[in-house]
């Protein structure tokens, strides 16, 4: 049984009513029904959002998690810095973490980079093509073929300003001619980390069997395995 808790700021559903319509119970939730979906009960998932007491990500909700994922945009700044502080702690323990689209600016993805992680963007609902670079690799399982297609895409260009991936395992075209190391794997201390391109909220991506194929993959890769050990809180 993997230990999933989906984070997300929740916050473009309760403002926009395009996102919305999109997203009726919130991206968390579509993100869940995915994986229970393809995991089913291989996975216990619970959900938290940044309204919550110390944004839902207690000492007690990270003792019963084995991967975190996470989706921010607007909201980065308003993630206490002590909670990132205890999140990356736990990843240093050996808790995976899936850095979800718009997160490559959230402050916990940062702080485990070490670097910018800026990138360049344009939105302008292009076409996508997101190409497997690493067809063996255990996150790309089931893609069956060189690439898969998101019909509505924001886009998200090089240069990404992230440390040279471990592995990289897709990598985006758009129509509009830039490319984009749209999924990468890093290790940081025990904890295994993925960033994920695809999930702007204003397109029903989360709704697309690919992205739920990878997602459900990366939850299975970055659980803690052989010698990682997180049951205890470890701050840096
Ligand atoms: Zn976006």
């Amino acid at each position: 049984m993997i230990r999933v808790l989906i984070w997300n700021e929740f916050v473009h559903e309760r403002k926009t009513p395009e996102v919305a319509a999109i997203y009726p119970n919130g991206i968390h939730n579509a993100i869940k029904d995915g994986l229970v979906e393809l995991l089913g009960e291989t996975v216990e998932i619970r959900t938290a959002t940044l309204d919550q007491p110390e944004h839902g990500l207690t000492d007690d909700a990270l003792d019963q998690t084995d991967v975190l994922l996470w989706w921010g945009h607007l909201a980065h700044d308003q993630v206490a810095d002590a909670i990132v502080e205890r999140v990356q702690g736990r990843v240093l323990a050996g808790m995976g973490l899936i850095g979800l689209h718009s997160a490559h600016a959230a402050k916990i993805f940062q702080r485990l980079m070490g670097t910018g992680c800026m990138l360049r963007w344009r939105e302008a609902s292009e076409r996508e093509k997101v190409w497997v670079v690493d067809p063996s690799h255990a996150i790309a399982a089931g893609i069956d073929n060189e690439h898969f297609e998101i019909p509505q895409a924001e886009m998200y260009g090089e240069f990404f300003d992230i440390p040279q991936p471990d592995e990289l395992i897709f990598i985006s075209w758009f129509e509009g001619g830039e490319v984009f190391r749209s999924g990468c794997t890093w290790r940081r201390g025990k904890g295994k980390v993925f960033y994920f391109r695809p999930g702007h909220e204003t397109y029903p991506i989360y709704h697309q069997l690919e992205i739920k194929r990878v997602l459900a993959n990366a939850v299975q890769w970055a659980t803690p395995s052989g010698s990682e050990y997180f049951g205890e809180a470890r701050e840096c």
